[in-house]
């Protein structure tokens, strides 16, 4: 704490992983040697730069930039970048750290990292969102590079944005590499990529039900959020036969005790995509019932997926969802379940999957895209969603290996902190102390 004043989440994060890995790491003390566990809290670089750009009323406006290039020992820095006024260096710091043992788990080379900006893009016009994206470029492009670290979207960041930032790369490189994942197909992007997070957590929340005897099939399904991964992670449990109750935005829920349809699911896409408006006025157009100010946990239901945000779902949250009967809970966001909040899910029997196990598949098709980028080829929609298919059963069975209590219960937080850990580890020990 003392390293890293006024950085609450950075140390929620560290705490939260060495604290499961503790009993790991006294078993096998030569995880603990050579400076190990300091080289791994400490991000190997971190760059914060001044972003100005002019508004539609001719106004400058300054903003500030981060890249937390985390560590690379098992490739090029991989991770988002998030526009939000909430963004600082804490909150990055956390997201880079959980993105090293992420990306580890889905078993493709790439180290971790995280950037962005406290730029907000609400109510911005599309002019400002691309002059901003094109400043916010000008100074990253030097940081970044295909074998070095590739920055894809994040909150606020999506293809819209990775266009303008790609249009700038490539003009100021004078180079055609498609650095940024998550680009548009037109560009070198690759299918499936903008569903991966959302259809990869749901994958694995099927994944822990199957492993318990059970399925998605019939069940009732709350989503958080409206963005980019709620609105894939809908559609995933729809095709598995699941029911959707909710999805919210930050100033409330929509509840839809009817549950979606593709129908619904296509209208909440053009009000969040193509108005950039928010969830109420998806729920006045589809005449169903809209909760102003509230969060989705205290509806009745089966399955909990959020996915909009960190700490968005609380100890109350958690006890109430409990109470309701809830039988699993997937992270589609990064750590949006606060500790105590995981503490009751696992004490009461709740299946409960961190991010960086469950919202993997985002990151693991982006590698997908890397390498088709690389061969300069793309692979269907078919090849893509089943690779990433497998890459979540890879993942859930590593979380087995590692997380299985003697039971036979499982703790996934344990398991995909101890597999990611192993992997990273055992390359940095490889690669002496850098
Ligand atoms: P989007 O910007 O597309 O959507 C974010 C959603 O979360 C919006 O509905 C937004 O509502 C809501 N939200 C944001 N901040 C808050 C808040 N403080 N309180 C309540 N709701 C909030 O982002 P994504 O869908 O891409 O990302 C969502 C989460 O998933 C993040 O935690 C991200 O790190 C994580 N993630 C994303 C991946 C990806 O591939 N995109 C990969 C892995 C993880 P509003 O519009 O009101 O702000």
């Amino acid at each position: 704490a003392q390293r890293n004043p006024g950085q609450p989440e950075y140390l929620q994060a560290v705490a939260e992983v060495m604290e499961s890995l503790w009993p790991f790491i006294s078993q096998h003390p030569r995880y603990a040697e050579h400076g190990l566990l300091d080289r791994l809290v400490e991000p190997e670089r971190i760059i914060q730069f001044r972003v100005s750009w002019v508004d539609d009323q001719g106004d400058v406006h300054v903003n500030r930039g981060y890249r937390i290039q985390h560590n690379s020992a098992i490739g090029p820095f991989k991770g988002g970048l998030r526009f939000h006024p909430s963004v600082n260096q804490s909150v990055l710091k956390f997201l880079a750290f959980e993105q090293t043992f992420k990306n580890a788990l889905t078993t493709l080379p790439m180290g971790g990292g995280k950037g962005g900006s406290d730029f907000d893009p609400k109510g911005k016009s599309r002019g400002e969102i691309m002059r901003f994206c094109q400043a916010f470029m000008t100074e990253l492009y030097r940081h970044i590079g295909s074998d070095t670290d590739v920055p894809a979207g994040d909150i606020g960041v999506g293809g819209r944005e990775i266009g303008f930032m790609n249009g700038m790369l490539k003009k100021i490189t004078n180079r055609s590499d498609c650095v940024l994942t998550g680009k548009g197909l037109s560009y070198g992007g690759s299918l499936i990529r903008p569903e991966a997070t959302g259809y990869g957590t749901v994958y694995f929340a099927q994944e822990m039900l199957l492993h318990g005897g059970r399925s998605m099939k019939g069940l009732r399904v709350g989503v958080s959020g409206s963005g980019n991964v709620a609105q894939f992670a809908v559609e995933k449990v729809m095709q598995l036969g699941g029911k959707v109750i909710c999805v919210s935005d930050s100033s409330g829920t929509v509840y839809d005790a009817d549950g979606f349809t593709p129908e619904k699911l296509a209208l909440l896409m053009k009000v969040k995509n193509e108005h950039y408006a928010r969830v109420s006025q998806y729920a006045e157009e589809a005449g169903v019932e809209y909760l102003e100010g509230k969060t989705p946990w205290h509806l009745p239901m089966d399955v909990a997926l959020p996915c909009a945000t960190q700490n968005e779902l609380n100890e109350e949250d958690a006890l109430m969802l409990v109470k309701n009967g809830v039988q699993a809970v997937a992270e589609g966001a990064n750590m949006p379940c606060t500790a105590e909040a995981v503490t009751i899910f696992e004490k009461n029997g709740v299946l409960y999957a961190p991010g960086k196990a469950s919202n993997a598949g985002g990151v693991a098709t982006s590698g997908l895209e890397m390498s088709q980028n690389a061969m300069r080829m793309s692979w269907t929609a078919e090849e893509v969603d089943e690779r990433l298919l497998e890459i979540m059963q890879g993942i859930h069975r590593s979380c087995l290996k590692y997380g299985t209590r003697e039971d036979g219960t499982v703790s996934y937080t344990d398991g995909a902190n101890i597999a990611g850990f192993v992997k990273v580890a055992e390359a940095m020990l490889a690669q002496g102390v850098i």
